[in-house]
């Protein structure tokens, strides 16, 4: 776990009997939780390890509408809107701020598709501009690098990762919904073809409804069920520095790094032109369906194939409701972080701007995501197994979005109007 995450406090005896079963303690499946829980419809969440530790706490707490598909922007703004008043709805600090995201460009190609993004959401009225290098110069001061430009979004903002879950899932909490961590679950219980409850290491839960909201390992769950879910892993290292001087509050990402403002007035830092895929077998079998979005990225990943693919082929994909699980091997996904990607970041930053000379390493972590064929995540009940809902998929941009995507999952689950039109994350689209 990263060291900042904020540890909750749960029970350890499961409920026997609920409305809906969250499985996963993610920012989605505790959004999910939340909405449920003020709604006062009966809900647990399980968690095989604990709140917030895998994507939910590793990512950089950006919350951007930029250069994000068009049509994901309704959920994004939704998100903004749950972001604000989110401290208030839980009680507790999640460190949200409008402080504005800056993407720069380094050549006319770069510029060119930050206006064609533009162009794309211009009948959403977003307050993204275009910005020269001389406004560049002025935002962000101190600066070195040679800039053609940049796109600028003053109402994207951040979250600090390692507490917002936690605040999110204590105030779930106090509302009424039971969180239970270090319990995997293994199956779902069916009833006539219906979802009827699930079995977890600790014994059944019977429930109504279940959602799955399980990140990364969503995949597995559904495949275990006869559902097939295309998603893939790749792992990001991230580092974050001591607290220092830095030249902004503006969460900046240039070419090859990225960096944003910690809570503690350090900063998280990505090398953001390196994205590893450490190859499973998965990856040859699926890996085709990827091919429009590696005609964007392909400069940017960093393909490797050594232990992971036997790891991953040793990992037992089938298990019986009496044996221990894939859940249970891996309580918290802590995939090694990249030194040598967190160096390239460091330096190309450095040179950008000098004052992250001072920059000195507080933590370095790894963490995976899991990537859709068009990064866009699934938010929908699945055909096959009446009882059944699914929010997972979030491809890298899922933090920012949470809240609503939470909301929306909850939505679907208690049959109320859906937050935002779901249309773009049906299951069916694959
Ligand atoms: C390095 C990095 C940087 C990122 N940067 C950003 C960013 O700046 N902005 C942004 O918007 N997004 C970002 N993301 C993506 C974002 O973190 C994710 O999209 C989001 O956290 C996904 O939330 P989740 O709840 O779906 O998944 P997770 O947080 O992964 O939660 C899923 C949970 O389900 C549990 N689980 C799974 N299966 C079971 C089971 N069978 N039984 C019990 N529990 C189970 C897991 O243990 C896990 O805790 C980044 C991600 C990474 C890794």
């Amino acid at each position: 776990m990263i060291k900042t995450l904020e540890y909750v406090d749960t029970p350890n005896e499961q409920p026997a009997r609920t409305s809906v079963v969250i499985i996963g303690g993610g920012i989605v499946g505790i959004n999910a939780a939340l909405t449920l829980a003020e709604r006062n419809i009966p809900v647990v969440v399980i968690e095989k390890g604990f709140v917030g530790a895998e994507q939910s706490s590793r990512n950089l707490g950006w919350i951007r509408k930029t250069n994000r598909h068009a049509e994901d922007i309704p959920l994004a703004l939704a998100s903004d809107e749950l972001w604000a008043g989110m401290s208030k709805r839980v009680n507790r600090d999640v460190d949200y701020k409008q402080s504005g995201i800056l993407f720069l460009a380094e050549n006319a190609k770069q510029m060119g598709a930050y206006e064609a993004w533009l162009d794309s959401v211009k009948s959403l009225e977003l307050d993204s501009t275009l910005l020269s290098t001389e406004e560049i110069k002025a935002k962000v001061p101190g600066g070195k690098g040679q800039w053609v430009g940049g796109i600028y979004t003053a109402s994207d903002g951040r979250a600090e990762p390692a507490i917002a879950t936690s605040a999110m899932a204590k105030a779930a909490m106090e509302k009424g919904a039971v969180i239970i961590q270090n319990c995997a679950v293994r199956h779902l219980s069916l009833s006539g073809g219906k979802v009827s409850g699930v079995v977890t290491e600790k014994g059944e839960i019977l429930c109504e409804q279940v959602l799955l909201a399980g990140g990364a390992w969503s995949k597995a769950f559904l495949s275990h069920h006869g559902v097939s879910l295309p998603s893939l892993p790749l792992i990001c290292s991230v580092l974050r520095s001591k607290p220092m001087d830095g030249p902004t509050d503006i969460a900046v990402a240039g070419p090859n790094f990225s960096f944003r403002k910690h809570l503690d007035g350090g900063f998280v830092i990505m090398q953001r032109g390196a994205i590893e895929a450490r190859l499973t077998l998965d990856h040859f079998l699926i890996g085709h369906r990827y091919l429009g979005q590696l005609k964007h990225q392909r400069d940017a990943l960093r393909i490797s194939l050594g232990r992971h693919f036997i790891e991953d082929l040793k990992m037992s994909k089938r298990w019986s409701r009496n044996k221990s699980s894939m859940f249970e091997e891996i309580r918290v996904m802590n995939p090694d972080h990249n030194k040598g990607l967190n160096q390239e970041a460091l330096t190309h930053l450095r040179a950008a701007w000098p004052s992250f000379q001072e920059a000195e390493i507080a933590e370095e972590w790894g963490g995976l995501i899991d990537i859709t064929p068009d990064s866009k995540p699934v938010i929908d009940s699945i055909d096959a197994i009446p009882g059944l809902t699914i929010a997972t998929g979030f491809s890298g941009h899922g933090f920012g979005t949470g809240p609503a995507a939470g909301m929306l999952a909850a939505d679907l689950v208690s049959g109320m109007t859906p937050l935002i039109n779901p249309e773009p994350y049906k299951f069916s689209r694959w």
